[in-house]
């Protein structure tokens, strides 16, 4: 398969490590990465009506209603970058949501490629969730235990202010979690029915999750040696 027509899912608890690496799978197969908290956090920032919307939602551990999520993602998804292939990461999050995407790829003659499934115990995820530090103009992200900046509380990459995720403190953690559990794990069932789901650990070494992801990848031929 020619990589510019991967389509792939990442589907993994918050804190599962899907941003770290959907970066891998972009810096080795060059395919977007749509990231639909980072879009929502971008509008936050920016003040639009989609980020004043999606705030009172994010801010309490909710997810932004199907409407609002599945537009935004058709809208980007009809943009030329990423009409063919792309890298979802955060959705779909609802069954609705997964079934909106399954309709929309049908109208383009589309088919996903592969649903990538991170696993983690809930301890690593509190854990990870709360020393997780991410800059507030370039949203790179940081750990303060185990990727800590060079300089307390400035980015590495741009130089901006780093911060702790509003939706990263401990009360909110809890509420993502019972989120995820309720609305979105429910999801790997939906896709292990279309043979899609590939299951890969992601407690220990992130090179190792891309490492096993790569290998499954020849297996199924969606890459060649
Ligand atoms: P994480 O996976 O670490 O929870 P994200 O950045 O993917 O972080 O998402 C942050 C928040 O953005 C979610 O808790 C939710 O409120 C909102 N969000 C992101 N993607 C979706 C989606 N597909 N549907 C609804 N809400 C979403």
């Amino acid at each position: 398969m020619e990589d510019d027509n991967m389509r792939l899912i990442l589907l993994g608890a918050p804190g599962s490590g899907k941003g770290t690496v959907a970066e891998e799978l972009t810096k080795l197969y060059g395919v977007e990465h749509i990231s639909t908290g980072d879009i929502f956090r971008a509008n936050i920032k920016e003040n639009t009506p989609l980020g004043i919307e999606a705030r009172q939602f994010m801010e309490r551990g909710e997810l932004v209603p199907d409407e609002v999520t599945i537009a935004m993602v058709g809208d980007r998804l009809a943009q030329p970058d990423c009409e063919k292939a792309f890298m979802l990461d955060g959705f779909p999050r609802t069954i609705h949501q997964a079934q909106e995407l399954d309709k929309l790829l049908a109208k383009k003659g589309l088919a996903l490629d592969a649903v990538i499934n991170l696993i983690v115990s809930d301890d690593i995820i509190k854990t990870r969730l709360s020393n997780r530090r991410i800059c507030a103009s370039c949203g790179a992200s940081f750990s303060v235990t185990f990727r800590p900046t060079k300089v307390e509380g400035v980015c590495d990459i741009c130089g901006g202010n780093v911060i702790q995720r509003e939706d990263d403190k401990p009360e909110t953690v809890l509420s993502r979690l019972k989120t995820y559990y309720e609305k979105t794990q429910p999801l790997s069932d939906f896709y292990e029915k279309e043979g899609l789901v590939l299951r890969v650990e992601s407690e220990v070494d992130h090179m190792g999750t891309i490492r096993n992801i790569q290998k499954d990848f020849l297996a199924r031929g969606i890459i060649q040696e």
